[in-house]
């Protein structure tokens, strides 16, 4: 492709409202045009690294045994309604009405119409298992769209749907998926991790991210560097140091008075807040829960929502909490009545804590658990954060920022049973059929990717996706010599299967250089009188600083291997 008939160009000035580098990039390199919030067209060189990625992608998932379908984009709203999933992630579902005024959604996900497809076409565990993919454009209406690729509300995925009969066959799939993933991020030139993720309301087994760690990410992951243990923080888990065992002294209200905090609570009565419980109170099925503490930790809400299946959980307002006869800033579990609660496990890590006394002014010392009070669910719904212990080794976590650019998923049989797809076993038992979920975001990779490999100057594309492999310029270019030399080399490089973006057009020496260091490809090569002079070209890679005289006759040789 010559530059000079390319459709679109370079902006010299920064965008205003771009947060992250990618986006920025990739707006001053002319990859993306921005249409609506979220909502982007790929212009023609974003468009060759997107089939490039796809391509990769197609080669991993077909020598993974999967089969490539393609599924619409519209779908009945009645469908979503037999899954629930008109009601769980109602928030996002674009709805469309056709001409007799029926509901139809965009699809954001393909679960229910790929098991409907299955349903109709599988009886017998002799038709299992199949893997079936696509790469298709979803439709998320994200109440915040970001980072131009990375959210977005219409975007590209991947998305492959594994159906076994058992659960030994679901373990399989999911691992051929899981080593797809790495082949597929590594060939990318991505170190995307894969961390264990929250499984949602839907609760299936085993669920993983693939995380590219960047600062510019939304996600956050947990990691210990003294065993294998990575988790996205919304999943993570830590051990608690247990405190020594103590006697319990008998519970005694003291006066606190104007003692609202945690802190304050903590100051005054001469503990420390890990030797305090809290109680938070949430809004969740039309109705205040409370939770249950110990007051150094926070409540971890998406473990909160998945316990109590409630995804719009959030914290109660005042109104709610007092019209549930509730005192805030000193309500405690102790003589708590008509509220339900839920306490983390950290209430059972320590003795005589102080808590409030649901009165105005006063707390209570010594409390404990189970003596003085009671919860309806004890279990783990407290936020981990860097520095707890790991919950494998003890080794203290660390944490990252980063971007999620895959998902795995152990489903199980939540869709198979909801939209009554089930088959025969090779006892003649009728069975629901299990299913495993894994997606990819194809935009979002390419944003990435690009997040991961950039400079001051521009982007620095891995070779596996960039969309042209060499940018060849010449200088001087109004030289009939030079220019002479130059095509010729453009020629022999696409002969020898190489891609080629050649710089042809009139344009400084200064300009040129610029947006080839913005577009970022590879290599770099130079026909200038200077070099033609020597009977060379300039070679250079875009990540080093100097580039090496290379006899013309030997270009395309180097070039080649250089790209190996
Ligand atoms: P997120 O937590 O980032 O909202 P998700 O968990 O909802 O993502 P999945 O339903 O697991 O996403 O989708 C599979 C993959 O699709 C994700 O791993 C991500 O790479 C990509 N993806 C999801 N939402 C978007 C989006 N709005 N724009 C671009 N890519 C997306
Ligand atoms: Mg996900």
């Amino acid at each position: 492709m010559r530059v000079s008939q390319l459709f679109g160009k370079t902006l010299r000035d920064t965008p205003a409202d771009v947060e992250i580098a990618s986006h920025r990039l990739m707006l001053r390199a002319g990859l993306i045009h921005q249409v609506a919030a979220g909502v982007y067209a790929y212009m023609p060189l974003a468009y060759r690294a997107l089939r490039k990625i796809e391509q990769i992608i197609r080669e991993e998932m077909d020598s993974a045994g999967g089969q490539e379908v393609n599924m619409p984009a519209l779908h009945p709203f009645e469908l979503w309604q037999e899954s629930g999933r008109d009601v769980s992630l109602g928030g996002i579902l674009f709805h469309v009405n056709d001409r007799r005024d029926r509901d139809m959604i965009l699809a954001p996900t393909h679960e229910e119409v790929i098991t409907q497809m299955v349903k109709a076409n599988v009886s017998s565990y002799r038709d299992l298992p199949i893997n079936l993919y696509q790469i298709q454009t979803k439709f998320r209406d994200e109440p915040r769209p970001r980072a131009g690729l990375i959210r977005g509300r219409e975007f590209t995925m991947k998305d492959a749907y594994s159906f076994d009969i058992d659960q030994e066959g679901l373990d399989l799939s999911y691992d051929k998926m899981k080593d797809a993933y790495r082949n597929i991020f590594r060939r990318c030139g991505l170190p995307a991790i894969a961390v264990e993720a929250d499984s949602g309301a839907i609760g299936g087994k085993d669920s993983q991210e693939f995380i590219l760690p960047t600062q510019a990410g939304e996600d956050t992951v947990l990691f210990c560097s003294g065993c294998d243990y990575a988790a996205n923080a919304e999943r993570a888990a830590f051990s608690l140091s247990r405190g020594p065992q103590e006697e319990e002294l008998p519970l005694e209200k003291v006066a606190t008075p104007g003692v609202k905090t945690i802190t304050s609570v903590a100051l005054l009565l001469g503990v420390s807040e890990n030797n305090t419980l809290k109680a938070v109170f949430y809004w969740a099925n039309d109705k205040v829960v409370c939770v249950v503490i110990r007051g150094d930790l926070d409540v971890n809400e998406t473990k909160l929502s998945n316990l109590l299946h409630a995804p719009d959980l959030r914290l109660a307002t005042n109104e709610e909490v007092l019209q549930a006869g509730i005192i805030a800033g000193t309500a405690s579990p102790v003589g708590m009545e008509g509220v339900g609660i839920i306490a983390d496990f950290s209430i059972q890590s320590g003795h005589n804590f102080v808590v409030g006394a649901n009165e105005e002014g006063y707390h209570y010392i010594s409390a404990n658990y189970p003596r003085d009070f009671t919860a309806d669910t004890i279990t783990d719904i407290a936020l981990a954060k860097a520095g707890y212990n790991c919950p494998q080794c003890g080794t203290p976590l660390e944490s990252t920022r980063g971007i999620e650019v895959g998902h795995i998923f152990k489903v199980g049989t939540f869709y198979s049973e909801r939209l009554g797809a089930f088959c025969l076993d090779d006892q003649g038992k009728k069975r629901p059929i299990i299913m495993g979920c894994y997606g990819i975001g194809v935009g979002r990779l390419l944003a990435a990717a690009i997040e991961q490999n950039h400079d001051e100057r521009g982007i620095t594309f891995p070779i596996p996706i960039a969309p042209y492999q060499v940018y060849l310029l010449s200088l001087n270019s109004r030289d009939v010599q030079v220019r002479k030399q130059a095509d010729d080399l453009y020629q022999s490089l696409k002969k020898a299967g190489l891609e080629p973006l050649y710089d042809d057009r009139e344009e400084s020496a200064g300009v040129k250089f610029n947006d080839s260091d913005l577009l970022g490809l590879p290599i770099r090569v130079v026909v200038s009188s200077r070099t033609l002079e020597a009977c060379a070209v300039e070679v250079k890679e875009r990540q080093k600083d100097k580039g090496d005289r290379v006899p013309m006759d030997e270009a395309v040789e180097t070039i080649q291997g250089l790209l190996q």
